[in-house]
């Protein structure tokens, strides 16, 4: 029998070291686990990533990007073995779209790498950004920065990325070890909720526009 969704995301082989999860007891970790418990079955997930009433955005976003970057994490450790600076010497989905990568320090302008390269940098900046308390306040009473949404709307545009390498030239893989089904779900259930939320734009998306079409009615 196939491993569950849950199950699945529980995985010890992930690409980086797990981020950890919020300490339990705090109102983030409720809400992480309400989040997740509305995924074991019959689950509408358009229905599941509208904000509960009388939650604050910020923090239902936050608990979000902590999730997804989770499971992405598990995704790409997955099919990290395959992806090679001679599999993928670019960071590509096709022909069509490439990828540069740009942090404004080592690489100061828009860089060409190879796929495993950028997606590593890309995950450390991601999980830089949930460790940095000035950025991603992961303690309830902590205000959150002005810049709070946009640095969220910047890490769920970049994890995006993933999905599309990884789909696009990765997908025998995830199909080869049974992963498409519990890939599908993640990646349905990061749509709605970036759609929800209008959290990244529209050409970003176009590179899996036909996978959206097909799993997410
Ligand atoms: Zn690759």
């Amino acid at each position: 029998m196939a491993a569950s969704f849950v199950s699945f995301f529980q995985k010890d082989k992930t690409f980086r070291a797990r981020k950890k999860n919020f300490p339990e007891g705090t109102m983030r970790y409720d809400l992480h686990k309400r989040a997740n418990a509305s995924l074991h079955s019959g689950i509408d997930l358009k229905q599941v990533v509208r904000l509960p009433p009388e939650e604050d955005p910020n923090d239902w976003i936050a608990v979000h990007v902590v999730d997804f970057f989770n499971r992405i994490n598990v995704i790409y450790g997955v099919v990290a073995e395959f992806c090679t600076e001679n599999t993928c010497p670019t960071m590509s989905g096709g022909a069509k779209y490439e990828y540069h990568w740009c942090d404004g320090k080592t690489y100061r302008k828009p860089t060409k790498l190879p796929a495993p390269e950028y997606i590593s940098l890309l995950m450390e900046w991601v999980e830089t950004q949930i460790n940095n308390e000035e950025v991603f306040p992961i303690k309830c009473g902590i205000p959150f920065p002005k810049n709070y949404m946009q640095t969220c709307r910047k890490m769920l545009t970049r994890l995006y990325r993933v999905f599309v390498h990884v789909y696009i030239h990765h997908f025998d893989k995830l199909v080869g070890i049974g992963a498409e089904p519990h890939v599908n779900t993640c990646y349905k259930h990061f749509y709605y909720f970036v759609t929800e939320f209008s959290l990244v734009d529209k050409k970003e998306l176009e590179p899996l526009r036909q996978l959206t079409e097909r799993i997410c009615h």
